[in-house]
């Protein structure tokens, strides 16, 4: 039989994506840019791309597939020579565009070449793109990052600090942006820092990157994170920061401490690995079961699970295996063969499971099929009682600001009630975490986007096609 998986899934259309920014005085970058995009995979497998600078002169290569395979042969990497770059990870859903979309995106406008790469969603682009097509600018791509560098462009007059800002005024939506100019490179944050963007030191100079884990890959120091509405623009003077809205509240994006980042990164003071466990632990209080063993879903559920473990008493075990060489690139099946796409990533460790009362523990339930599946891989191994514990509430809105969540007519929480989730899946019992105890579990008591949960946009979305559906 052949099994046809496909690699895209039609009704994902956001861009979780992971960028990185190097400035040195006189090192090669390209290489620790190359590690540090290693490093940021995980936000996005499609395409990969990396943009130097010499002396002024940009050159770039980019192209579909994953870090290591783009920069795989004919020494492209070699070939990228200069003291400062960009580069950029992609997870888009466009699969004939792959190679037109990646990014970094390298134009020349009136006052010289610029490179910019960014992740996230930007909810008015759709309006912005018209707008600057009603004018008779054309475009190559159907990337966002080409209308921010059109309207970059348009305010050619002014210094190119004043003209992202002007452009940051114009933005709706969240993104964590890196820009290279001739001779500056610049770091944007979202007014309310939805998307994530650290800073961080070299020897001789500074890294801008989605997430901390670039950061240690490279060895580079982290610094801090990029606040809110902060623009920041390195060059041979060093660094200095410009605030677009000094007074705007962090509403940092939830799913990146409960799904996309790296638990070995720290976003706004928190460790993603803690603020994971202790939802576990939380998840144990709020939803207690008698059983024989806690196992999780690796690798997503993993640190709850040991939270969960060590909170409830129950002897952590391991009882799925992941393949190690499926990635999300592969595993990515339309619904009529998600479920095949399960049983090829994971596999039931049948001697750890059969006879026992397993708890088993996963960061969330978005359609709920994994779980489904799961459950019934389990059930078949011998599993006496699976009780399934999430750490995140249930997924019940569609995200507009960059996390690759379906439709909501697709999003089990939005059309289910636990008790019809937990018939679904076949469980013998069903416990979310709640909102509060998620909120807790990240040592905070405010500041994130919770749309996805609780349908409290952090802006208007709006309605405007491809933007907004339900
Ligand atoms: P589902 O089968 O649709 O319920 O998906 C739940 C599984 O997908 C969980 O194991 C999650 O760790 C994982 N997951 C959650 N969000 C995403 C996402 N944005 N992209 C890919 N996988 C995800």
């Amino acid at each position: 039989m052949i099994m046809n998986i496909n690699l895209i899934d039609d009704d994902k259309l956001k861009e979780e994506c992971g960028v990185i920014g190097i400035y040195s005085k006189e090192e090669n970058v390209a290489n620790m840019i190359y590690y540090g995009l290693y490093a940021l995979q995980h936000r996005g497998q499609e395409s990969a791309g990396i943009a130097v600078n010499n002396n002024g002169t940009i050159s770039y290569y980019k192209d579909a597939g994953l870090v290591s395979e783009v920069f795989n042969n004919n020494n492209k990497l070699e070939k990228l020579n200069g003291n400062m770059g960009i580069g950029h990870v992609r997870y888009g859903a466009d699969s004939e565009k792959l190679a037109i979309n990646a990014q970094p995106l390298v134009v020349k406008y009136k006052k010289g070449s610029i490179a910019i790469a960014h992740n996230g969603s930007i909810v008015n682009a759709n309006s912005l793109r018209e707008i600057l097509e009603d004018d008779g600018v054309v475009f190559q791509t159907t990337n966002d990052s080409e209308v921010m560098a059109n309207m970059i462009a348009r305010y050619h007059k002014e210094e190119i600090e004043k003209a992202v800002n002007r452009v940051m005024e114009l933005l709706k939506g969240s993104y964590a942006l890196v820009l290279m100019t001739e001779n500056k490179l610049i770091g944007v944050r979202d007014n309310q820092g939805i998307r994530p963007l650290c800073l961080g030191k070299i020897d001789d100079g500074y890294v801008l990157a989605s997430e901390s884990c670039a950061l240690d890959t490279i060895g580079a120091e982290f610094i801090r994170d990029i606040e809110p509405g902060e623009m920041v623009i390195i060059d041979e003077n060093g660094i200095k920061s410009i605030f677009n809205d000094k007074w705007s509240k962090k509403k940092l994006c939830i799913f990146e401490l409960i799904y996309l980042a790296r638990p070995d990164s720290r976003i706004d003071d928190i460790s993603v690995y803690h603020a994971r466990k202790e939802a576990g632990r939380i998840l144990a209080r709020e939803c207690p079961v008698d059983a024989d063993i806690v196992i999780a879903v690796p690798d997503s559920g993993i640190s709850a699970a040991v939270g969960y473990a060590e909170e409830s008493g129950i002897p952590y075990s391991i009882g799925l295996i992941k393949n190690r060489y499926v990635g999300r690139t592969f595993i990515k099946p339309n619904q009529s063969n998600r479920e095949e796409g399960v049983k090829i990533k994971l596999n039931v460790l049948k001697e750890n499971i059969e006879g026992k009362r397993v708890v088993l523990v996963d960061d969330s339930i978005v359609r709920g099929t994994t779980s489904r599946k799961l459950v019934k891989m389990l059930k078949k191994a011998g599993a006496k009682e699976v009780h399934l514990r999430i750490s995140s509430p249930p997924v019940m809105f569609p995200c507009y600001f960059g996390i690759d969540t379906p439709y909501r007519e697709h999003l089990v929480g939005a059309n289910k009630t636990i008790e019809e989730i937990c018939e679904m899946i076949d469980a013998d019992s069903l416990g979310f975490i709640s909102e509060e105890g998620l909120v807790k579990s990240t040592g905070k008591t405010d500041g994130f986007c919770l749309a996805c949960l609780n349908g409290d946009y952090p802006m208007e979305i709006p309605r405007e096609e491809g933007a907004f559906h339900e």
